[in-house]
């Protein structure tokens, strides 16, 4: 297969157990975003593809060649990481053609490449500037030029963007995005920013604990979790515990109808806000009570207590719910887009 494998992957620090046979097929050209919450392994998964660390057992495979004992520098890759390492003494035109410099890369080639690559990431004419003058953006743009001058077979990113404030941080998602689409190249991104992997992937990889949660794309993973973890990671949710007794079915106790839990006596119901409709008290809805409304101008949540818990509502403000704290109303659950969890 062209495009990069890892196939029970496991990276042990002593008795700790950081990557936990882990399997990942990347096919050539597609964007993977490595996702879960701080120490799930993400930098360790990202570092063995590297080559920077070596795995406990497991294959590492790009293009069907094994290089899971590969060195670092001669698996063709591009790298970013988080600290940039740009050099600050160099200008940006250095910067860019260094990995072609100690390559032995012809001047006037460099040169080609560099201007190629600065029109790439809009900074063309910036090429005598020395790095230090430039905005974060810039540098990060720099950075990702830099590791694609060598045309890599892979380009890996571990949280390349999470310096940066959070409306040039969007706008360089969309960016990194872009690039890749155009160049085509297989890229591996570790980020711990949900919104950040459903902007870029084509597959998000959630992991916790040093295990594969799942490997999807973004609305699917949105849409079909596989389980409570990442119901929960991704975006927000609804989790509701949910019963079933002679094929009547109650959420929070409450009985609700047009939901099956399948062959299932008990689960979890995952709802999006989205998902949940604020309505008159019965008619088969559950009963709560209104308890804060946040308007966020764009949004509105309505937060509503049912037995004890709290479920939250979205809409838009023209589907606003006309209602007000401390009023009773019914939550109804869309059934077809509730996911029951086993787990
Ligand atoms: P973050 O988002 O915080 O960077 P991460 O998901 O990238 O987290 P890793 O850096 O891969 O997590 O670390 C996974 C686990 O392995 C952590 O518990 C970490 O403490 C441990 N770990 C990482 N490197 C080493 C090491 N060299 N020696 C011992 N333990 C390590």
């Amino acid at each position: 297969m062209s495009g990069l494998a890892l196939s029970n992957v496991t990276k042990e620090f002593g008795s700790f157990t950081a990557v936990n046979n882990v399997d990942i097929t990347v096919p050539h050209g597609t964007f993977v975003c490595l996702l879960g919450p701080s120490g799930c392994g993400k930098t360790t998964l990202l570092r063995m593809i590297a080559g920077l660390d070596l795995p406990t057992s497991g294959a590492i495979k790009l293009d069907g060649d094994d290089i899971t004992r590969v060195p670092t520098h001669k698996r063709n890759l591009g790298m970013v990481f988080q600290s940039l390492a740009l050099f600050p003494h160099l200008t940006v035109g250095e910067n860019i053609a260094y990995p072609l410099r100690i390559r032995g890369v012809a001047k006037e080639e460099q040169k080609k490449r560099v201007d190629e690559l600065l029109a790439m990431i809009h900074l063309s004419g910036y090429s005598d500037r020395p790095v230090s003058k430039l905005s974060g953006g810039q540098r990060q743009r720099v950075a990702i030029a830099r590791a694609l001058s060598i045309s890599p077979k892979l380009f890996l990113l571990d949280e390349p963007l999470s310096a940066l404030d959070a409306k040039l941080r969007e706008a360089m998602q969309v960016e990194l995005r872009q690039l890749q689409q155009k160049l085509g190249i297989t890229t591996i991104v570790v980020t711990h920013d949900q919104r950040e992997a459903m902007t870029m992937a084509d597959t998000v990889v959630v992991m916790n604990k040093g295990e594969i949660r799942q490997a999807a794309s973004p609305i699917e993973i949105y849409r079909r979790p596989a389980d409570t973890f990442v119901a929960d990671f991704i975006g927000s949710t609804n989790l509701l515990e949910a019963e079933a007794k002679a094929g009547a079915v109650t959420v929070l106790g409450q009985p609700v109808s047009g939901i099956s839990l399948g062959s299932a006596s008990k689960a979890t119901l995952s709802v999006r806000p989205e998902d949940v409709h604020l309505t008159a008290p019965g008619n088969g809805a559950l009963s709560g009570t209104v308890t804060f409304v946040r308007d966020l101008g764009g949004t509105i949540e309505t937060f509503v207590d049912v037995a004890g818990r709290q479920i939250v509502a979205v809409s838009t403000p023209r589907a606003r719910p006309d209602v007000t704290v401390g009023q009773p109303v019914g939550v109804t659950l869309l059934p077809d887009v509730c996911v029951v969890l086993s787990k």
